[in-house]
């Protein structure tokens, strides 16, 4: 199928992207790896009337340390993910999520960015950014806003942007020492999008656990904290009782999607399974 013609601009630059997103308002939308897009446009679930393409603007893919840190810029493919040393060192989370996004294809061409603004339900960076208690940074003319990714998804394909805003870049905070993460997926076989995913980070003192996230996406119609797990965890020892209890609550207040995938009770089950998978990787 060919997407209805619309007017396309190349963007520069950050300031010239924002500015051609306040010149055409509600009408355009960011290009960045255009594989959650352009086939929405194909299929006329979308159909902007400017494309403001932001893929060449060199100032947004970078990862990089910044204080207590990293950031990572908006048009960062999932593969300079993938390969990036100083997120397997410091936040190894990452790299492990970007290696299970899609084919190699999709992995050299999507962009965190992207995959965050379009918030489809499935999809695996939201639960790895909610675990880790990353911060959305938006710019507009208006100016920035840092948006906690706890609060930036917000529903079904639903996020807190506003209007002429652009995501530039992710911030994670670097973990305490003792912090372990993982994420776990049941993927669609085709195209490896989540049936099921989850991450979680958990820092433990001498096998109590200090502080821990854990976070769905796949499960419900946006991704999720799952809150009962993590306060059944919370200042307990890591014991195999302990897990077992926590498992027992995994997605217990969710509105469970079921479609021709995974039924609800299938879901369901397949979100206690892989939060205990989740759980014995960073306990191990
Ligand atoms: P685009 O398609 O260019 O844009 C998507 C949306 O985000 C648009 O609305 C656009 O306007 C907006 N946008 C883009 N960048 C910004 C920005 N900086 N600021 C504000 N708005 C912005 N994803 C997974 O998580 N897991 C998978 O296993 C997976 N498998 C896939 C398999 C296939 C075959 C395909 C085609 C896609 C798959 N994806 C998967 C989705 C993929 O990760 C996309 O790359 C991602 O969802 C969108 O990123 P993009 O850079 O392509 O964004």
């Amino acid at each position: 199928m060919i997407p209805a013609s619309c007017a396309y601009h190349r963007a520069a630059s950050v300031e010239e992207a924002i500015a051609l997103l306040a010149e055409h308002g509600g009408e355009a939308k960011i290009l960045a790896g255009g594989h959650s897009l352009v086939p929405a446009m194909k299929l006329r679930l979308n159909q902007p009337a400017v494309l403001i393409d932001i893929a060449r603007i060199g100032s947004l893919r970078y990862i990089r340390q910044e204080g207590g840190h990293i950031s990572i810029g908006a048009a960062t493919t999932h593969n300079d993910i993938a390969c990036s040393g100083l997120l397997a060192e410091h936040l190894p989370i990452f790299p492990q999520a970007a290696d299970l996004i899609g084919d190699v294809q999709v992995r050299n061409r999507g962009t965190i960015g992207g995959s965050i603004a379009h918030a489809d339900p499935a999809a695996d960076w939201p639960a790895v950014l909610l675990a880790t208690d990353a911060v959305v940074v938006v710019k507009s003319t208006d100016g920035i806003r840092n948006i906690p990714a706890a609060d930036f998804f917000t529903g079904f394909y639903s996020t807190a942007l506003v209007e002429g805003e652009l995501i530039t870049e992710v911030q994670i905070p670097l973990p305490p020492a003792g912090t372990r993460a993982t994420y776990q997926k049941f993927m669609q076989p085709a195209s490896r999008f989540a049936i099921v995913g989850c991450a979680v980070a958990l820092t433990s003192n001498g096998g109590n656990c200090s502080h821990v996230r854990v976070a769905f996406t796949g499960v419900g119609d946006t991704a999720f904290r799952d809150y009962d797990v993590e306060q059944a965890l919370q200042g307990k020892v890591l014991s195999a009782d302990s897990v077992s209890a926590a498992v027992q609550l995994a997605a217990k207040d969710a509105v469970i999607l079921g479609d021709h995938y995974a039924t609800e009770t299938y879901r369901g089950h397949l979100a206690r399974v892989f939060l205990k998978r989740a759980l014995q990787q960073v306990i191990a």
